[in-house]
């Protein structure tokens, strides 16, 4: 009954107030959810989950031993209607494109031969004061809609970030990056993810140092954790392509 009176409501809403595009600004179209179809279709897809040593993976790899696999999902270009979609989801308050992202994301991943064994996803934690204040973790949504495409879980408690950090963006070259979230991150209860192969999930791949801390503790933990990183997007320059 609610429904039904809340709907014509909610036409007349959609009328005076499209839903608007986050990545062109134009009126999405029925049947458009999110983002529009042409911007999904001029999205710049990286393809990394096709092969096995593409740039982002080569780059971890140096950092994170053994790591399984790594991949993200777009490039971020800088002057871009995508990067104001990233910003969105990050500073906007918009959890709804993280979550769609996320389900562009794992409809390619859960084809990808290098991925189809994860079997749990864990969000880069943010310090709780700064969850407080954002309102929700962005790397947590993007883990919702990665799980409802992979089919697999999330676990959104798994790591801990014990001391705030300054935002990574302040920090221009990779060596402060690193120290500012070195050691800023624990391992809750290592018993649930003994044996798993643990899919990381965080917004943005730069130099990989906020990932790079996280697989970090989860190895103090369980050094034989089998690891791989998923990146929404990813910046073309630091991977060295
Ligand atoms: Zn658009």
């Amino acid at each position: 009954m609610k429904d039904r009176f809340l709907s014509p409501l909610r036409w007349i809403g959609d009328q005076l107030f499209p839903a608007i595009c986050p990545v062109c600004g134009e009126a999405l179209a029925p049947g458009e959810r999110t983002i529009c179809l042409r911007c999904r279709w001029d999205m710049p897809l990286t393809d990394y989950w096709t092969g096995s040593d593409n740039p982002a993976a080569a780059m971890l790899r140096k950092r994170i031993p053994d790591l399984h696999q790594a991949s993200a999902l777009l490039y971020f270009r800088h002057e871009s209607g995508y990067r104001a979609m990233i910003h969105s989801l990050k500073y906007g308050g918009r959890r709804d494109i993280a979550i769609a992202l996320g389900e562009m994301f794992g409809s390619e991943l859960r084809d990808s031969p290098f991925f189809d064994r994860a079997d749990v996803l864990v969000p880069v934690p943010l310090h709780w004061s700064k969850r407080m204040q954002r309102g929700y973790n962005q790397a947590e949504e993007i883990c919702a809609g990665l799980s409802s495409s992979m089919g697999i879980p999330c676990d959104f408690r798994a790591l801990k970030r014990i001391r705030r950090t300054r935002t990574q963006a302040l920090h221009r070259d990779s060596d402060a990056r690193r120290r500012n979230v070195e050691g800023a991150f624990r391992l809750r209860c290592p018993d649930r993810l003994r044996g798993r192969h643990i899919l990381l999930v965080d917004d943005v791949l730069t130099t990989g140092a906020t990932v790079t801390a996280c697989a970090a503790a989860i190895r103090t933990a369980l050094p034989e954790a089998v690891i791989s990183v998923a990146t929404l997007a990813v910046v073309r320059g630091h991977t060295r392509e």
